[in-house]
């Protein structure tokens, strides 16, 4: 092994004064220039800390003593949450975190020379137990099926019973679907063998409608004593409307197989978001955070500047959220989404919602994108709400070609916001107004924008 020429050495002990965060959230202590990264360290701390491991370019530590606190600490901390990388921001008073997010936006659009006001973050009163849905994987520990979370940066199971920012009645469904489990010796999935059955447990509550979907993904198609855990279930969640097998069989991180099997009850849950009802498969994106989407999806209708007259596409449309909320105020709305069972739930829920001029189109955005433009359609706003990778250049460039006056672009990543603000800009269009962040994912690195781009 090459030697590391590294200004500390592992093992090594060390005072510091913690600089800064990284955008996974933890402490920057520097050496020279040297950083080191620190788990659970505020800036404007004084620690003496261990090296964990050391690098070429930077090195982790972990702290031994915290000799100067921060008034940004929160003292109220969740260990199991803060450790396992389920709530990586929890160390943060609120306050705190919602500044990190506006500050972290500010350097992003810097980086790449894009202006924009970034507004402070939109946050919530009460930032936990808010998540509406959970995936917790089921490993066996000490000889025993348990729920939990990973360690950060492992794959060891850490039992976990209070999720701290999953809605309580979940965490509940989920220790009676663990003790189930435990009661009827079901098999642990174990991730290296590649063997046992049970490896994950979903579950979904609807925030208005409190339906509760359990879905099990299991390594076989076979899930033994299936009916008797369904009985045991029902009876013990009486909110529980749905009961899914979902069959991963395939040796990956990726969390669901394609195959669903309901065992007991409807196919999906339903729940209301903005007086609309929307019916929610197993595959299908809903937002984690009903709470925010409101303000989220407001603040974008309102942003569009809609008068009933426009044509708009929603592209990454997924059960169809933003379509029909906006259907009312546009001529005719159209999305396009990739997976199969969410475009099937879009089309169920405008039929359900009474709403005539939508249409939903099975595909790649950036695919249909440049087929729209193909046939000359004119979208007055087009709506953009990609996962984290954000958009394509030939997305960008379909979309601008068509010429419309917005493009409202709703992002779950602000690195790829910025690049992508780049390029929009470079085609013709300008940044109206200031970015608003919106607090999704409370004591989570995530953050969530709307921005607006205008003709120039
Ligand atoms: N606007 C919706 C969904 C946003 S999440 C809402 O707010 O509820 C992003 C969606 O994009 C997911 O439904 C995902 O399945 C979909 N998706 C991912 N890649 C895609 C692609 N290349 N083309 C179209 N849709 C895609």
């Amino acid at each position: 092994m090459a030697k590391i020429n590294a200004p500390v050495y592992k093992n090594q002990e060390l005072e510091g004064e913690v600089i800064d965060l990284t955008y996974q959230g933890m402490g920057v202590v520097k050496v020279n220039d040297y950083p080191i990264f620190v788990v659970d360290a505020v800036p404007g701390e004084i620690v003496q800390l261990g090296v964990t491991k050391v690098q070429k370019n930077f090195a982790f530590g972990r702290v031994i003593k915290r000799i100067r606190e921060s008034d940004e600490r929160n003292h109220e901390v969740n260990q199991a949450a803060l450790t396992t990388g389920i709530a990586p921001l929890a160390n943060l008073t609120y306050a705190a975190q919602l500044k990190f997010k506006q500050k972290q936006i500010q350097e992003l659009f810097k980086k790449v020379h894009v202006q924009a006001e970034i507004n402070p973050t939109i946050g919530m009163d009460n930032p936990v137990g808010y998540r509406n849905k959970a995936q917790v994987p089921v490993r066996k520990v000490r000889g025993q099926l348990t729920t939990g979370f990973y360690r950060r940066n492992s794959h060891q199971l850490v039992p976990i019973e209070d999720y701290y920012i999953q809605d309580p009645a979940i965490d509940k469904a989920i220790i009676i679907v663990r003790d189930l489990m435990r009661h009827y010796q079901l098999d642990a999935y174990d991730e290296e063998a590649h063997t046992g059955d049970i490896r994950t447990i979903m579950v979904r509550r609807g925030y208005y409608s409190h339906e509760m979907m359990v879905v099990i993904v299991t390594r076989r198609n076979k899930l033994p004593v299936a009916e008797m855990l369904v009985e045991g279930i029902k009876k013990a969640l009486p909110e529980v409307t749905s009961i899914i097998q979902n069959v991963n069989s395939d040796k990956t991180n990726v969390i669901m197989g394609s195959k669903n099997k309901t065992l007991w009850g409807a196919d999906y849950i339903t729940d209301t978001l903005w007086g609309k009802t929307f019916e929610i498969g197993p595959m299908s994106f809903y937002q984690v955070n009903p709470q925010t989407t409101e303000s989220l999806y407001s603040l974008a209708v309102e942003k569009a500047g809609l008068t009933g007259q426009e044509l708009v596409l929603d592209a990454y449309s997924g059960i169809g959220t933003i379509s029909l909320s906006v259907a009312a105020q546009a001529r005719q709305v159209i999305g396009v989404e990739i997976v199969p069972g969410a475009v099937e739930d879009a089309k169920r829920n405008a039929k359900i919602n009474g709403i005539e001029n939508v249409e939903f189109e099975l595909g790649k955005a950036e695919e249909k994108m440049v087929e729209w433009q193909a046939v000359e359609l004119q979208p007055d706003v087009i709506f953009v709400d990609p996962p984290r990778k954000g958009l394509t250049p030939e997305l960008i460039d379909a979309a601008t070609g068509m010429q419309p006056n917005k493009i409202v672009y709703i992002s779950c990543n602000p690195a790829t916001l910025a690049r992508d603000a780049e390029h929009l800009l470079e085609n013709g269009y300008q940044i109206d107004g200031p970015v608003q962040p919106i607090d999704q994912f409370p004591q989570t690195t995530h953050i969530e924008t709307v921005t607006v781009f205008i003709k120039a």
